[in-house]
């Protein structure tokens, strides 16, 4: 296959607690030219005002640097498919708040976990979550909102790419939609993205491709696992300490069909921790 050369967009989650500009500032410091951030605090608390000098100054910092697109992600303790409808009006508040809040910084991506149904079966758990994006997706917002593939951990829903796909479908401004492809939580899913020296992420592409499209995918959590492929467990490693190993993660970094792409870690590390991955990940691209 011809190499495809496109800029490499590599980054890691960071503190949202000193503002826009100062993360801007510490993933240049790591090698880093996107991030990911929690749009408020990941347990759900009200948010902090966003303001627009800090969102100015940081814009000014990443044309300067080439930043591509960058990855807002939920707090972890929404759930549209809670059987509880109180928890399920608060994911609703949340996530309309969060795309309020997203228009200060236009043209980026706010991931999500679909849910866990909690018990109320998966065909109920994908409704509701396609009602919450119905009643939150307005025809003005300049946010693509992105379903996280999941690692089917308790009664998570979207560990299947039929399940995204199904959300999808139900969606009426579905062009609104995309999915982050989590590697740690795919594999975890069953998905064989680095069985052996040669893998099948081929295959697992070409299936998310025929199911969801491949147009859909917007940005991948770039995680090693700890635990073999099926596990369920969503316990993420560092790269090359886990079950799928640097070389697989390599391939999931030079693969043709996903150049251009954000890649984000999720991995257990404070920032030097990150700049050796991130230098790890940009050699391993290289091939
Ligand atoms: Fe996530
Ligand atoms: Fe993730
Ligand atoms: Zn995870």
């Amino acid at each position: 296959m011809k190499e495809v050369k496109a800029m490499f967009y590599i980054g890691c989650h960071l503190s949202a607690s000193d503002g826009f500009l100062a993360m801007g500032r510490t993933a240049l410091s790591i090698g880093a030219n996107t991030f990911q951030f929690f749009t408020r605090n990941p347990r759900g608390s009200k948010a902090k005002a966003i303001d627009p000098a800090d969102v100015a100054a940081f814009l000014a910092l990443a044309a300067e640097n080439e930043f591509g697109t960058l990855v807002a992600h939920a707090p972890y303790t929404i759930n549209p498919c809670s059987k509880d409808e109180h928890t399920r009006e608060f994911a609703r508040m949340t996530l309309a708040d969060d795309l309020k809040r997203m228009e200060h910084l236009p043209g980026n991506v706010y991931n999500f976990h679909p849910g866990s149904h909690t018990g109320q079966g998966m065909e109920t758990g994908i409704a509701q979550i396609a009602e919450t994006l119905n009643a939150i997706l307005t025809p003005d917002i300049r946010t693509t909102v992105l379903l996280e593939t999941m690692s089917g951990k308790g009664s998570e829903v979207g560990s299947r790419f039929e399940e995204l796909r199904e959300i999808i479908d139900r969606v009426e401004l579905s062009d609104k939609l995309g999915v982050c492809l989590d590697t740690c939580h795919v594999s975890d899913a069953g998905y064989d993205i680095a069985d052996d020296l040669i893998g099948d992420l081929d295959g697992v592409l070409t299936e998310f491709d025929r199911v969801i499209g491949l147009e859909r995918l917007k940005a991948v959590h770039i995680n090693d696992s700890l635990n073999p492929r099926g596990a369920h467990k969503d316990r993420h490693a560092r790269i090359g300490e886990g079950c799928l190993g640097a070389e697989a993660l390599g391939r999931v970094v030079r693969h043709p069909a996903l150049q251009g792409l954000p890649f984000v870690l999720e991995t257990p590390n404070e920032l030097p921790g990150y700049a050796r991955e991130i230098a790890l990940l940009k050699a391993l691209r290289e091939g």
